[in-house]
């Protein structure tokens, strides 16, 4: 329902150098052959294979070296029987030689000759024109979110500037009048606002622009003027807090006065009392104000659609299957996430959970690369039992 409801962002001209993370909103396709000609794939000698026929290190074959060729240079020489071009890596293969012989499998000769120590077939060594990816192939779709391979890929067939999709701009206002800023003293009954700066990391590594983060007191006017600000200046509202049932909780009636609410609370632990609306048309997350149901709730739901509205296909973290490395309690009737390092040991996947599981522990996220996800009509996980992992990577 939230990729169905979040809106689809127009697309943008970038230089290839700032498209780290962001969304290919073009389809790419190889501009010429990828190499774009025969080469050595090995520093040695460009021969005619025929030419080492028998040759052993006690046997070996002598041949006239007739040119050099480092890599970026193009030898005009042609190699005929009984001639060879000393070469190296990446360099074009001469005209008339078909193989490669290693600098290993040589030994120098005098008066400018090279002995071959061992036969070589023909094509041995060498890298054809187009063999990693041809020309007028695509290389890359749209939706596909460019990392550094994706880097390399572009600059190999010459896309100086790319068109990427914009980067939604987000708004972050966190509510909670015992709330102050991570550079103000602290009251008593005060404590820091942390959700505003891991909401702002997970924003940017979901390839988001923050475009504005304000917190506000549990205070009905300065909460609607935050709200109907973010609505005018940006694509998404992410707020924290206030969006339970407590009497200062004020969250969800401002989301229906200024717009309307899609749903609120989902089966799942932490992050149960998530709000999902819109106001003017653009998307509103409700998150809870505890530290881990924030994060929680912003790995399920707003990443998908901060992913989805740049036209990324694949939206969801990866599922693995575990064995849990201690008990685990679960009550069926929500689906729990418990946040785990997971690891490879011997067989298969292990995932250790990070300790108390308390909604207000951020520590149970330090560290932590994975969720194990206990299933709503599940019981309790024993130790060794499998589980399913989802691999969100350490963020
Ligand atoms: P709430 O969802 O507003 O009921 O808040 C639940 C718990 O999370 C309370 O203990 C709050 O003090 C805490 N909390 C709310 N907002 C933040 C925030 N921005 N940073 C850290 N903790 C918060
Ligand atoms: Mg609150």
């Amino acid at each position: 329902m939230i990729l169905e409801s979040v809106p689809r962002l127009g697309a943008e001209l970038l230089a290839l150098r700032d498209g780290l993370g962001r969304a290919l909103a073009e389809d790419v396709y190889a501009d010429q052959d990828l190499p774009p000609f025969d080469n050595s794939a090995m520093d040695g000698y460009a021969v005619i294979a025929a030419d080492t026929t028998g040759a052993t290190s006690e046997n070996p074959r002598a041949l006239r070296c007739i040119a050099e060729e480092p890599a970026g240079v193009t030898v005009t020489e042609r190699v005929i029987t009984g001639t060879a071009v000393k070469i190296m890596t990446g360099a074009p293969i001469p005209p008339g030689a078909d193989a490669i012989v290693p600098v290993e499998d040589t030994s120098a000769g005098a008066d400018g000759r090279v002995g071959i120590l061992r036969e070589a077939v023909s094509g041995a060594h060498v890298r054809r024109a187009g063999e990693d990816v041809k020309r007028g192939r695509i290389v890359l779709m749209s939706g596909v979110r460019i990392g550094p391979a994706e880097m390399g890929a572009l600059a190999a067939v010459g896309k100086a500037e790319i068109t990427v999709s914009k980067a939604p701009a987000v708004a972050i206002v966190t509510t909670g009048t015992e709330l102050v800023d991570v550079s103000e003293r602290l009251g008593p009954g005060r404590i820091r606002d942390s959700n505003s700066y891991s909401l702002l990391g997970q924003a940017l590594n979901a390839g988001a622009r923050v475009s504005m983060v304000e917190r506000t007191a549990d205070e009905r006017s300065e909460l609607e003027r935050l709200l109907t600000l973010a609505a005018q200046t940006s694509d998404i509202i992410i707020t924290s807090g206030g969006v339970s049932v407590g009497d200062y909780d004020l969250v969800k009636e401002t989301l229906a006065k200024l717009g309307e609410i899609l749903f609120w609370k989902v089966a799942i632990k932490p992050g149960k009392p998530l709000a999902y609306g819109r106001i003017d048309g653009k998307p509103l997350f409700g998150l809870p104000g505890n530290p881990v149901s924030s994060m929680v709730a912003f790995d399920l739901f707003v990443r998908p659609a901060l992913l989805h509205m740049q036209g990324i296909s694949d939206v969801t973290y990866p599922r693995v299957s575990g064995v849990v490395s201690e008990d685990l309690r679960h009550k069926p009737g929500r689906r729990e996430y418990v946040r785990a390092v997971t690891v490879w040991q011997g067989e298969g996947y292990v995932a250790a959970p990070t300790g108390d599981q308390g909604s207000g522990r951020l520590s149970s996220m330090l560290g932590a690369n994975s969720y194990i996800v206990i299933s709503e009509d599940q019981g309790d996980l024993r130790a060794g039992g499998k589980a399913s992992v989802m691999l969100t990577g350490r963020r």
